[in-house]
């Protein structure tokens, strides 16, 4: 057995458990060692009487003697045996089910450990099914962390447990891929001992030791990988060459609104490179409202401008669409000389027959779809320029396609998500970056609520108003209809009711994913032009829909979205210069998601949103971020680990800088290692 065998190779697992496994996207021996604890559970240290501090509810280890026999009682078929332990002061009931044998098991004068959950019930303690331990059996235990792991339905934890503990006794791992020295400069654990450990940890030390060099590894052959293939990628000329700026200069003075410092600084930035010797590799990066589109209208109609075409691609036809309206329209008011052409999956045949013509007859068009269509061959006669929106809502793997296309296009990313400058240049390295940091200038922040269901009634009259005064809003809800086993609203049903509720008065609309494409196309553009007022929607309007005439955004249930969620949701308001609103509410008695909120509630910052949520939910758990595409750690955390990080990049240089293709004799296991890592993670993005 070694890492590429395959799990049915481990003792006790067979075809039944291996296809569990595979659910799990475990296949081989090595994947079941990667593949950590996503918590632990410790065994507590033992509590003897008399109990000074009385006793808590949870798992405890009590040293005892047992004074009587235990006894039995029978119900039915089935029977409970009971003993009591303690002093005057505390007592402690233990019960077995069905367990009789306890009687012979327990000897009145000896003392045994009894571990199990305790908890205070019908004025009494008690602990049920409490294992019993000798005291020298139980101190092997004290203290011990059991791992706990993430489970797909119909495994154990037990049955991993068993599995990873035969693997590790089969000593199958590796040598460490680290060099010495490295590992000894950095004082990173030795790699077969971080896994031992990371699995069975011997205690909180050991644990917290091999946690820092798993996550080193997870940072570095992240790192590694990108900046080995920077080098080896050797910077591509620019294969264009553009008109004089000042065209989109004049374009830039006659908009509705003066752009802001960061908008024109980005702009500048990309305006560079596009004219500079080298083929453009850029993110944009901007919270919701920043004003991304603008800069990518105005980068594409100059490549128009300059006799190339370009593309924009969006994760959601809802967004292509209304990239492709905005678009056509500024081309009109600008009389610019090009043409937008619009690419997406729910065209008909026809349709799209009629787009391909265009793209072959018009040189210098203006593309605008979602990524399933451009990522068809051969479309563009000569494409300057590709965009993609909301990059964050795409694999690595779908941009680098896009990017194959016609002769070495530019590239611009733009992005929402809030990830601080300084982790973007490393995680990112592939890229060079412009930041959107200012919103516009007359843009009033979001006035914020988190409110309970009896503020129903009011938020539909603020609604009201708000309508009455030619604005709009959305309401969105959890589910697309009615579900048996979750209690949250439904899209069908509140849009029936508030239809009922505003009697004719406010045209409502409703929007959901199990909608058809053009039946969604065409709700959009009726809530666009305000033929709709009141859009009751599930999170289909998430990303990058622009409705600046939008005030209100109630979400119902808000408790059961995450924050960065709630983030981008509420951003589909407060895009003009008039008041809006964002109404949250809060259908959970828990502590914790009133926390939750009241972060949103404080604050429209990005930034400051994700920060506080990893405050509040603690190391080990998620932002949303960390399951995006791009950034798929499992144990690293680019905040918590930020000083990991930034350890891992300095390595990362000075290996690569005397090193560059990795030959080196001590290099090799490394190479192999990153190779490794990256079909790993593809293979994860893929699943
Ligand atoms: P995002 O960065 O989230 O993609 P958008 O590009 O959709 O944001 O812009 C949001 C709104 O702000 C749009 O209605 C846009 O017209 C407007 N906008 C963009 N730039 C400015 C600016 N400099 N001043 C005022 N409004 C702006
Ligand atoms: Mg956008």
């Amino acid at each position: 057995m070694n890492c590429d065998s395959s799990i049915t190779k481990i003792k006790g697992v067979g075809e039944k458990t291996a296809e569990l496994f595979s659910k799990m996207g475990v296949y081989t021996v090595g994947d079941i060692l990667l593949r950590f604890p996503r918590d632990y559970f410790s065994y507590p240290t033992i509590s003897t009487f008399p109990m000074e501090d009385g006793l808590n509810e949870g798992y405890r280890a009590i040293l005892a003697p047992v004074s009587q026999r235990p006894r039995t009682q029978f119900y039915g078929g089935k029977s409970i045996t009971t003993l009591a332990i303690g002093d005057e002061a505390l007592q402690v009931q233990l019960t077995w089910f069905n367990s009789k044998f306890m009687e012979k098991t327990l000897i009145p004068g000896k003392r045994y450990v009894f571990f199990g959950k305790v908890f205070y019930k019908n004025g009494r303690w008690t602990m049920a099914q409490p294992k019993c331990m000798k005291p020298e059996e139980y101190r092997d235990l004290e203290g011990r962390l059991e791992p706990i792991y993430s489970l797909t339905e119909g495994m154990h934890n037990r049955t991993i447990i068993k599995a990873v503990k035969s693997v590790l006794a089969g000593e199958v791992l590796l040598s460490d891929y680290l060099p010495k020295d490295i590992r000894e400069e950095q004082s990173l654990a030795e790699y077969n001992y971080a896994i031992k450990q990371i699995h069975f940890p011997d205690d909180m030390d050991a644990l917290v030791r091999a946690r820092r060099r798993l996550v080193f590894d997870e940072f570095f052959l992240f790192i590694m990988g990108m900046q080995y293939q920077k080098e080896r990628q050797q910077k591509e000329a620019n294969g264009f060459s553009f008109c004089d700026f000042d065209v989109i200069d004049q374009i830039m003075k006659t908009l509705p609104y003066p752009l802001t410092g960061a908008q024109k600084r980005t702009i500048m930035e990309i305006q560079k490179d596009m004219s500079g010797p080298y083929r453009m590799q850029r993110l944009v990066q901007g919270d919701v409202g920043s004003g991304k589109t603008i800069v990518a209208f105005l980068m594409m109609a100059w490549t128009s401008l300059s006799g190339y075409q370009s593309a924009i691609m969006a994760p959601t036809e809802v967004l292509a669409r209304q990239h492709y309206e905005s678009f056509t329209r500024m081309v009109e008011q600008f009389s610019l000389d090009t043409e937008v052409i619009l690419l997406t999956g729910s065209m008909t045949q026809k349709e799209k027959r009629i787009a391909y013509e265009r793209l072959q007859t018009v040189p210098n068009a203006m593309v605008v779809g979602t990524h399933a269509l451009i990522q068809e061959k051969s479309i563009f006669s000569e494409l300057a320029l590709v965009i993609t929106d909301e990059q964050h809502r795409f694999g690595v793997k779908q941009r680098d396609t896009f990017s194959e296309k016609g002769k070495k296009p530019h590239i611009l990313v733009m992005s929402a998500t809030p990830i601080p400058r300084t982790l973007a240049i490393i995680l990112y390295g592939d890229l060079d970056i412009s930041v959107i940091d200012e919103v516009p200038a007359k843009r009033l922040p979001i006035k914020n609520c988190v409110v309970n269901t009896s503020y129903r009634e009011k938020a539909y009259s603020f609604i009201r108003e708000q309508v009455e005064m030619g604005h709009q809003a959305y309401v969105i809800c959890p589910l697309v209809e009615e579900t048996e086993n979750l209690d949250a609203e439904n899209v069908e049903e509140y849009s029936r009711m508030l239809r009922k509720y505003y009697g004719g008065s406010i045209s409502v609309g409703m929007l959901h994913g199990k909608m058809k494409n053009d039946e969604k196309n065409r709700v959009m553009e009726q809530f666009a032009r305000n033929e709709i007022q009141v859009l009751v929607s599930t999170t289909v309007v998430e990303v990058g829909v622009n409705v600046p005439n939008a005030t209100v955004m109630m979400i119902e249930n808000a408790d059961r979205f995450g924050l960065a969620q709630l983030h981008q949701l509420r951003g589909r308001v407060g895009r003009g210069d008039v008041q809006s609103y964002c109404i949250m509410i809060n259908t959970s008695p828990s502590k914790n998601a009133a926390k939750r909120l009241e972060i949103l509630n404080r604050s429209n910052d990005g930034f400051f949103i994700a920060a506080e949520d990893l405050k509040l939910r603690g190391p080990g758990d998620f932002f949303g971020i960390r399951q995006s595409g791009d950034l798929a750690f499992q144990i690293a955390d680019i905040y918590q680990d930020s000083d990991v990080l930034t350890e891992a990049s300095g390595v990362v240089h000075d290996i690569l800088s005397a090193d560059p293709g990795l030959e080196q004799e001590n290099h090799l296991a490394l190479h192999r290692r990153m190779e490794q890592f990256q079909e790993t993670q593809l293979r994860k993005m893929n699943l």
